[in-house]
């Protein structure tokens, strides 16, 4: 079959159908999650904020998906703790707070550490940055320390060791359906037409357009949420955590970690196009909320952003549902996914990262009740065994400087697993840039067997050096451009 996306959800399907048997070609008009996935928050979360919406069902399920996420990928997913400022704009106070958060931590069945509550005083004595005066209440969901789009190159790894074809830049452009099956005429290098049983329709904001390209319309329509965020040139806590405030139309938005930097946002504005940018105003706005909800020594301005993300949430409503949603911020972040039997198509609409493991399984469900004969998909997912781990950070620590070894090690070690072995050689460590972990011996492997082919898709998807560091910086690191040249990048 042929998988059309490598967002998240192409990838999920892409690794899932291989392991139950299917062959799988699997391609993307850009780069492995070029598009939404690249662009989110980086959580993996039970969704605590649709309590409030009353989403219980939604919430418990985000919460299993989290919570299975955390135990198979015990160094990619890490666990953190959110803490949440109760000043004027927050919806509830800190009784209130604290009983969600325990409801929260219940509903997710305790796969978390415990949520806690604090006094005006303490808050302040935890997080000196937050506002003075204001209760605050923690509770624990978890994060992708090297971003979204590391996170579905990983499926993809799995879908490739499983058989799978990947074909990045490489667009579906036109397609014909006849009893023999799927004729898909496709884009790229090398223009080309493949032929197919099904076809499965990955392309998150785009699978109205493509299922209108296949001629298999759905009944779900889609209506798309745009979200930014700016990564700022410092880290407005020391801790490993979140900052959670309500901004001034009283949504939730985060101070996330993002490398050695802090990431902010994110908005929630209708648009129509899928292709979206920071605007001034989105930057002027966040940055306001900020400074209104912490208490920073120096508070930010624009100068002060490093890198910037904007994207669009799928978002999933009923055919025939007015445009005009009553409320806008409380339309659900379920996923759909609907399958054509006469066509032999699947389409794939909405959802979220942490969702990811039900869709791949739910994929395979549909293509089993199309007539595929499959098997149970086994490790397709996760990451490998940690028994060589602690031999693996005492090679490191042997080779690099006291400061950077840890980092390194973690670095690698998560991205990589025992394959870092291969990558350190035997060389020393060095990090390219002070407090990211990233070497040159690590940059050259991704290079040449990541199936990357630009800068960007080195720097800003396999790695988040791209988010953490400026262009100007990148551009005056020495032995990143010296790296360039070698690789032909
Ligand atoms: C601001 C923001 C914050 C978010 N935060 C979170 C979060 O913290 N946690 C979470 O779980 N979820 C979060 N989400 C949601 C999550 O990011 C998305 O639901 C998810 O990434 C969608 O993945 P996808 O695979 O459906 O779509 P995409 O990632 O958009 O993938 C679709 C792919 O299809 C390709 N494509 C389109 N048309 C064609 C064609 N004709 N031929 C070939 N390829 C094509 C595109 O290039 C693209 O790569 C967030 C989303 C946003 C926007």
């Amino acid at each position: 079959m042929v998988i059309i996306g490598a967002g998240i959800n192409g990838a999920v399907a892409a690794a899932a159908a291989s392991a139950a048997g299917l062959s799988v070609l699997l391609i993307d008009k850009g780069d492995i999650a070029n598009f939404t996935s690249q662009q989110s928050s980086n959580l993996v979360w039970g969704g605590i904020k649709y309590l409030q919406g009353y989403e219980f069902g939604l919430v418990f399920k985000l919460c299993l998906a989290r919570n299975r996420l955390m135990r198979h990928y015990p160094n990619q997913i890490r666990q953190i703790g959110f803490l949440a400022s109760l000043g004027p704009t927050a919806p509830f106070g800190r009784l209130l707070g604290t009983f969600g958060t325990l409801f929260y931590w219940g509903i997710g069945l305790f796969g978390t550490r415990a949520p806690s509550s604090y006094s005006a005083k303490t808050a302040k004595q935890i997080e000196p940055n937050l506002k003075s005066g204001r209760t605050a209440i923690k509770y624990y969901d978890a994060e992708l320390p090297d971003n979204d789009s590391r996170f579905v190159f990983d499926f993809v790894r799995h879908a490739i060791s499983d058989g799978a074809e990947l074909k990045t830049y490489t667009e579906l452009k036109s397609a014909t359906h006849s009893n023999a099956g799927w004729q898909l005429k496709l884009s790229g290098a090398n223009s080309e037409t493949v032929t197919a049983k099904s076809v499965i329709n990955a392309t998150g904001p785009f699978a109205k357009n493509v299922s209108d390209l296949l001629g298999s319309p759905t009944s779900a329509d889609l209506v798309l949420s745009k979200g930014i965020h700016l990564v700022l040139n410092r880290k407005l806590t020391d801790e490993y955590q979140v900052l959670a405030f309500w901004d001034e139309q009283e949504r939730l938005f985060y101070v996330l970690p993002m490398g050695d930097r802090s990431m902010v946002g994110t908005t929630d504005t209708r648009v129509k196009d899928p292709h979206t940018k920071v605007t001034k105003e989105d930057t002027e706005f966040v940055i306001k909320q900020v400074n209104a909800q912490m208490e920073l020594a120096d508070p930010i301005t624009s100068a002060d952003v490093v890198s910037e993300r904007s994207g669009v949430r799928p978002l999933v409503i009923d055919a025939g549902q007015s445009g005009d949603v009553a409320d806008w911020h409380q339309l659900s972040r379920k996923h759909a996914i609907e399958a054509n039997k006469d066509l032999s198509v699947v389409t794939i609409l909405g959802g979220k990262l942490t969702d990811c493991l039900n869709v791949g399984q739910e994929v395979v469900h549909e293509l089993s009740q199309l007539g595929h004969k499959t098997t149970k998909p086994k490790n397709w997912f996760g990451e490998g065994d940690q028994i060589r781990k602690q031999e693996f950070f005492e090679l490191v620590a042997s080779r690099a400087s006291a400061e950077s070894a840890g980092l390194i090690a973690d670095g690698i070690w998560r991205r990589h697993g025992a394959v870092g072995f291969e990558i350190i050689g035997e060389g020393n460590l060095e990090d390219i840039f002070d407090g990211l972990g990233v070497t040159s011996q690590e940059i050259r492997h991704i290079a040449k067997h990541e199936h990357v082919t630009s800068r960007e898709d080195l720097l800003r998807r396999r790695l988040p050096v791209d988010m953490c560091r400026s262009k100007k910086e990148l551009a005056a690191n020495r032995t990143l451009q010296k790296l360039f040249v070698e690789l032909g990048l």
